[in-house]
């Protein structure tokens, strides 16, 4: 009997068939240990208990060819277009496979090969044809594993085949098997789930096909309990062992400010910030997620938010994902504030003096600081060093603070703080978290996390289970959504067309320019370039850059300067892509839009129509690959941020969304939350349910073991104490 824990902590170089660069390959894609190589589980099953003769496959259906590869040719009639040819062949006759721009096939397929070819057949120019079928290379053809079965077609990793892969799986399952059940049985018995033992066995080499389907069932709940299980644990730790603040106050100064607004709150957000000054009057910590779709008036609930911790005396911290937006929000901030008397507007002290305000000699009421890398600054002293902000920050002289994620990560010294507001959670992960709370000397903030990302209900409860959650599910009155059009690369003067006629009415526009993988260098390279075109194309009007390159001073002069209306057009990366907010804006061109992801495109495009002025995204593109398509066609169907998220996910799969950063913990590698969403509620309800009658989980201490073993490091301190 092996259980999960013990196996995962034997390497992968110990299974026959694993040695030396093999194991260090697999490491790589994060399969350390025999529990990690159990877990990597066929992409899919080719059925050869049944043959079916390539000669006797009727044209139109979707198969699974297997066949020898004959020939391999390649060839380039225009620049940008390689066509990949293969000839298959079995004993009964001949099929041609094509590709387009896949070039890496030619390596693929080697001539004698044994292949299995997935796709549509279609007869063409009377011969048989597949076009882009996927490609599972498959070893040679005697081999017992893959002859008058059900072919497991294991994904490969790295130089490792699948056909290796399938051998050393086999081999990981005989030393390991029978694999014993930490789960408690009443959960497999309440849902009818299959043995544990038995589901492992049937998953890498099943009997029969839908034996596949209760087998894979099994190991995704057991993956989501695990997972809930360990968020159960961390809801309940901070349930009862953290003390935090009990905030008191009357609530006047969040009024005072409320009223101050030259709109009224949308339903929605007052349901929200109900929700929040219930958890802020409490003594357990706050953890919350604060969604809304862009626009939908976040910053004001979370200001109003930190005024009511101000008012009874504790310091609020504002923390934004770059020193842009940290300028940004303290500007914003600032406005807000004085529009209510608790500071001088931007035009000076004097500004807002006419009004009720509980200051009269110019001190504000609530005393704002900017605190980044390069800048210091205060409402009450805008000319204030680092130093000296500091000093006052440990003090207790400055109510609130904006600055980036740093604030909690240097030495940042506060006196009295009670609330957190971070801005972005998408990069603010459970680390950080871990460190707020080491950063609180006797009591823990409260903490407001708020995220412009729709994150689909479905995700946001399997990553952020142990968060509460608050929508706002409503826009302001008056908003029309931002009209999308689609442009090919050929029509790019409409573009610029409407921007000219735009900015004669006085707006502004932004022009994002192409995404470069994971190269910020190349990608302010492409805007610089972008920026000398368009202020030749544009060349009676004021067109400004910025990029990620630049000096944070830099970076601020530009913005202002465009935030002042000094400037027409902005040429620019993705830096904009988040809270920047310039309600003048109308128009945004994306350039070669199909390159960026589908919430970066539905954030970008957030970046317009925030004033009284309807704002237009145009994007810009020729797409080259279907999922490019898909996802320009869904922002031209949609304004729907959830929507847009969900198909997100569908079509950049989980891994990418469920990254380590994000959920702190290793990702899920068998679940898909969409489509397991009923199995992800059930093993909440039971894991929450366990945790609430044994908090300790003393009675299942090979649970606690295979929880740690399985989520990795990053839970560990979730079970100490
Ligand atoms: P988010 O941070 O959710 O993207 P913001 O808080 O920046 O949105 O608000 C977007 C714009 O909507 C701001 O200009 C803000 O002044 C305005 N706004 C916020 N709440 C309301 C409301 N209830 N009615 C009208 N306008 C509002
Ligand atoms: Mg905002």
């Amino acid at each position: 009997m092996a259980s999960l824990s013990r196996l995962a902590q034997i390497g992968t170089s110990e299974v026959k068939g694993l040695g030396g660069k093999r194991s260090s390959a697999l490491a790589k894609a994060g399969i350390d240990s025999v529990a990690d190589l159990l877990h990597h589980v066929p992409r899919r099953y080719i059925d050869r208990s049944i043959k079916s003769p390539i000669a006797q496959i009727p044209i139109g259906s979707e198969v699974t060819v297997i066949g020898e590869v004959r020939s391999v040719s390649m060839r380039r009639p225009r620049r940008n277009l390689a066509i990949i040819e293969a000839l298959i062949a079995d004993e009964s006759a001949t099929i041609k496979a094509v590709w387009f721009n896949q070039t890496f096939r030619k390596r693929q397929l080697t001539k004698g090969a044994q292949v299995a070819l997935s796709g549509v057949v279609e007869s063409f120019r009377g011969a048989l044809q597949m076009k882009s079928p996927a490609v599972d290379v498959l070893d040679s053809p005697s081999e017992s594993l893959i002859t008058g079965r059900i072919v497991p077609i294991h994904g490969s990793v790295g130089e490792v085949s699948p056909g290796i892969m399938r051998r050393a799986i086999h081999n990981a399952l005989l030393r390991s098997r029978p694999i014993e059940d930490a789960v408690p049985p009443e959960f497999i018995e309440a849902h009818g789930l299959m043995d544990r033992d038995q589901a492992f066995g049937v998953i890498h080499f099943p009997e029969t096909i839908e034996d596949v389907g209760p087998a894979r069932e099994r190991l995704v709940y057991d993956e989501l309990f695990r997972l809930e299980l360990a968020l159960a644990v961390q809801k309940r730790k901070q349930m009862i062992e953290a003390t935090g603040v009990a905030h008191e106050a009357s609530g006047d100064l969040v009024r005072q400010f409320l009223q101050g607004l030259p709109y009224s709150l949308t339903a929605a957000q007052t349901r929200v910030l109900s929700e929040i000054e219930a958890d802020l009057k409490v003594p357990h910590p706050m953890h919350r997620l604060l969604q809304g779709e862009v626009g939908s008036g976040k910053t004001v609930v979370a200001v109003s938010t930190l005024l009511h911790g101000i008012e009874g005396g504790w310091q609020g911290a504002i923390m934004a994902p770059t020193e842009v937006l940290a300028g940004q929000h303290y500007l914003g901030v600032r406005e807000l504030l004085a529009e209510a008397g608790l500071s001088p507007g931007l035009q000076g002290a004097g500004a807002q003096m006419g009004m009720d305000s509980l200051f009269d000699s110019g001190e504000p009421a609530v005393h704002l600081a900017l605190l980044t890398g390069s800048v210091a600054t205060a409402n009450y002293r805008p000319d204030i060093t680092k130093a000296g902000l500091l000093e006052d920050i440990a003090a207790g002289q400055v109510d609130l603070v904006v600055g980036t994620h740093a604030l909690i990560q240097e030495g940042v010294h506060f006196h009295r703080l009670g609330v957190v507001v971070v801005d972005e959670q998408h990069r603010f992960g459970v680390a950080q978290r871990v460190q707020l709370k080491e950063k609180a000397d006797l009591v823990e903030p409260d903490l407001l996390i708020m995220t412009a990302t729709p994150i689909p209900r479905t995700l946001s409860m399997t990553l952020y289970g142990d968060l509460d959650v608050s929508v706002i599910d409503e826009m302001p009155p008056g908003r029309t959504p931002v009209g999308t059009t689609l442009l090919s690369k050929m029509e790019e003067g409409t573009a610029w067309k409407l921007i000219e006629k735009e900015i004669a009415q006085g707006r502004q526009a932004f022009v994002v320019c192409p995404l470069v993988e994971d190269s910020p260098k190349v990608e302010a390279a492409s805007a610089v370039a972008e920026h000398k075109r368009l202020s030749g194309l544009l060349a009676e009007l004021r067109v400004g850059l910025i990029h990620g390159q630049l000096r944070s001073a830099d970076k601020e002069a530009v913005m202002s300067d465009f935030r002042a209306g000094d400037l027409d057009v902005l040429v620019s990366t993705t830096v904009i892509e988040v809270g920047i907010d310039i309600p003048n804006a109308t128009v945004m061109v994306i350039e070669d839009a199909d390159r960026f992801g589908l919430s970066q495109l539905h954030q970008l495009r957030g970046r317009v129509g925030r004033g009284q002025h309807p704002g237009t995204c145009l994007l810009i593109a020729d797409a080259t690959t279907e999922e490019g398509e898909g996802r320009l066609a869904a922002m031209v169907a949609t304004n729907d941020g959830f929507r847009l998220a969900e198909e997100d996910l569908r079509i950049r799969g989980q891994g990418t969304v469920l990254g380590t950063r994000q959920s702190g913990v290793k990702d899920l590698k068998l679940a898909d939350i969409l489509e397991d969403f009923e199995l992800l509620v059930a093993a909440r309800r039971d894991a929450f349910g366990l945790v609430d009658s044994d908090p300790h989980l003393k009675n299942h201490p090979d649970l606690i073991s295979e929880v740690r073993a399985m989520l990795g490091d990053q839970v560990e301190w979730l079970f100490v104490g």
